[in-house]
């Protein structure tokens, strides 16, 4: 795994994994960790998202406009599926104008895909050589997310903008990661009771 990922993959499934993938502390999703093509690419190979032999597929696109098409389309699928998440995961119901979008993207990705399976469980996927496999690929793994029975469990951490699945028993998980948000949360609140 490329090291400066190491510790950013904790939502439990890929499509959180892919909608984390912005670096905040307190929800303002100011800093994307997939920004340029170079960082989406090797966010690519650290993410368990596209399938091995498509990995290869990202050096070939060489244009610097298709670069920039993929990177447009798959933030704004990132950014409309975070509020639709947000608004989940504390018990609101999502805007329609984002349940739509995302409805549409995950449609026209079924649309291009074929339904393939692998020991009897059933998947969509892309060619490999359909212009929109990026883009599809994403929408698909979100369309897993959502149907499945795991995403009973979304939460959103209390601090950063990152999702995860609370699998956990007991009292429930409030954060990311401890030591990524739970620790700095914790020593705030201790400065803030210090002041008061
Ligand atoms: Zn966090």
């Amino acid at each position: 795994m490329e090291d400066v990922y190491i510790g950013t993959f904790v939502g439990g499934h890929p499509a959180l994994d892919f909608v984390n993938s912005i670096s905040d502390s307190n929800k303002s999703r100011e800093k994307s960790r997939i920004g340029d093509w170079d960082q989406f690419k090797l966010w690519a190979r650290a993410a368990n998202i596209f399938p091995e032999e498509y990995l290869k597929q990202l050096d070939t696109v060489t244009r610097p406009s298709n670069h920039s098409s993929i990177l447009d389309g798959v933030h704004q699928l990132r950014e409309v599926t975070y509020r639709m998440l947000s608004s989940i995961a504390s018990g609101e119901t999502p805007s329609k104008e984002h349940q739509a979008f995302v409805e549409a993207q995950i449609k026209t990705a079924i649309s291009n895909g074929v339904l393939g399976h692998r020991d009897r469980l059933h998947q969509w996927t892309i060619a490999i050589d359909h212009p929109d496999w990026v883009i599809g690929t994403l929408a698909l793994s979100i369309e897993s997310l959502i149907r499945s029975q795991d995403f009973r469990k979304l939460r959103e951490c209390g601090r950063c903008s990152w999702f995860f699945l609370d699998t956990g028993r007991g009292r429930g998980r409030k954060w990311c990661d401890m030591r990524k948000c739970g620790n700095r949360s914790k020593s705030q609140s201790f400065r803030d009771r210090q002041k008061s």
